[in-house]
């Protein structure tokens, strides 16, 4: 068996993860790179691979660094199936269409500068239609259902408490020429305990090698209940002063899990009933995803809509944009409000035109609800800068800018080091990913003061031999 580690390779973006094993070639995500524009472009467009060597390919989950990269597989000559969840693929349809609506976007204002030098046109990554071919190739297995991707690999995919329909797969490996199987855990992205909406992380067992992340390999997270009463005292205080408050999330996971917190302050009397505006029209469908997926939701998500008599998505003052016009008219309203937009680190979207026109009054929060991108804008909006560029203008920030931690779809450091002890003593290797060297260096150095020796922390293009 061998593992080569492509993409969240020592960095959080672009997971990919190539396994051999028995002459077949099984692919772990194929999630998109973000970075800087040309380097992104060039390390989406060029697989370091053939695709069409690929055999199955396995997806954890349906958030973009994880799966963005299917349409372009898929264009280049993968022609095998794509196994993930029910709800992993209903939502990857809708990401994938969105995905590749902004490399159309992207690409024409690239053009129309480039057209300005005299240069010639350059070609989106992939387009809508690339995107919508995928979907021909998923194959949905249940969470526990069990099948074989390639011959002599018997695969689970688990719930592992990240976003709707995400899951960590196990893997049994039974290789020709050995006597014993061996289990490989591949993570995916690794959710937490108590995260609202979702069941609880499955831990793994009796596991040989563990392929996980380390976003947060550096710092223990509150509980997630901590979050929602800073979330809590944020909205509260902005209400108070009459002021909007602009939260710039991601359409899937995170949109949800604040509407639910939002519902959760309404029903009970923490804030007033006022307008909630959810736009962007990848939420409201992801939204819709969710409520066909509820079967999936936690107990307390369930039982909270029977009691509340409200659906948990759903309440009193809340508004689903979907149109640019709806959307505009939202400038017009007073406040106390909030509004919850795309995209999620405030790079692209229809966020940029609430920030735009709300950065500069005082009586305004902008909320930071997830880690940031370095050079993104919302990284400088973290950071607290004062004279922010928007559509190539400087706008002076005067609202107030929050930021909470704690509501991190991701493990901390503590249950990531529980993560890999619950595999007991088989364990012969771990293998970091989909962190930067500041989560990975403490975590490993954490993971040995526990008697895990065996961590390794591949760079793109490293290989593994077991
Ligand atoms: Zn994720």
């Amino acid at each position: 068996m061998k593992i080569q580690f492509w993409g969240a390779a020592q960095t959080v973006t672009g997971s990919m993860h190539l396994v051999e094993i028995n002459g077949k070639r099984l692919l772990l995500d194929c999630g998109f790179y973000q970075g800087k524009r040309q380097e992104s472009y060039e390390r989406n467009q060029n697989f370091p691979f053939n695709p069409k060597s690929i055999d199955a390919v396995i997806l954890s989950h349906a958030h973009i660094d994880h799966s963005g990269n299917l349409p372009n597989l898929v264009k280049q000559g993968y022609d095998g199936p794509i196994y993930c969840t029910p709800a992993t693929a209903d939502l990857a349809e809708i990401m994938l269409l969105d995905s590749g609506y902004i490399q159309e976007a992207d690409v024409e204002y690239v053009n129309k500068k480039r057209r300005k030098k005299g240069l010639p046109a350059v070609e989106p990554l992939y387009t809508q239609r690339d995107a919508d071919m995928v979907k021909w190739q998923v194959q949905p297995k249940k969470f526990y259902e069990s099948f074989e991707p390639v011959p002599g690999v018997n695969a689970r995919l688990v719930e592992n408490g990240h976003i709707l329909g995400a899951a960590a797969a196990q893997m049994d490996l039974h290789e020709k020429g050995r006597r014993k199987p061996r289990r490989l855990w591949f993570s995916g992205d690794i959710g937490r305990f108590g995260q609202p909406l979702l069941p609880d992380p499955v831990m793994p067992d009796h596991v040989d090698y563990l392929l996980m992340e380390c976003t947060y390999g550096d710092k223990p997270h509150h509980d997630p209940e901590m979050a929602f009463d800073e979330f809590r005292s944020v909205v509260k205080q902005t209400v108070q002063r009459g002021g909007k408050v602009i939260i710039p999330s991601f359409s899937v996971g995170r949109t949800q899990e604040l509407v639910y917190h939002l519902n959760r302050m309404v029903t009970y009397g923490d804030i007033p009933v006022l307008p909630v505006y959810v736009d962007s029209p990848l939420a409201v469908n992801a939204t819709d995803i969710f409520r066909k997926h509820a079967k999936d939701f936690d107990e307390e998500a369930k039982s909270f809509s029977k009691d509340g008599g409200h659906p948990a998505l759903v309440f009193p003052g809340l508004v689903y944009t979907r149109s640019v016009e709806e959307s505009k008219n939202i400038n017009d309203q007073k406040g106390p409000l909030i509004i919850i937009s795309a995209s999620g680190m405030a790079e692209t979207g229809r966020i940029l035109h609430h920030l735009k026109n709300n950065i500069e009054d005082p009586n305004n929060t902008i909320l930071i609800v997830s880690w940031q991108a370095p050079y993104t804008l919302g990284r400088r909006l973290a950071e607290r800068d004062t004279e922010i560029k928007i559509f190539g203008e400087v706008y002076h920030r005067k609202a107030q800018v929050e930021t909470i931690g704690g509501l991190s779809a991701h493990a901390g450091q503590d249950l990531l080091l529980r993560y890999a002890q619950s595999t007991q003593h088989k364990l012969k290797q771990v293998i970091l990913v989909h962190g930067e060297l500041k989560g990975a260096e403490p975590l490993t150095a954490l993971m040995k003061q526990h008697g895990i020796e065996n961590v390794i922390y591949p760079a793109a293009g490293d290989v593994l031999e077991g």
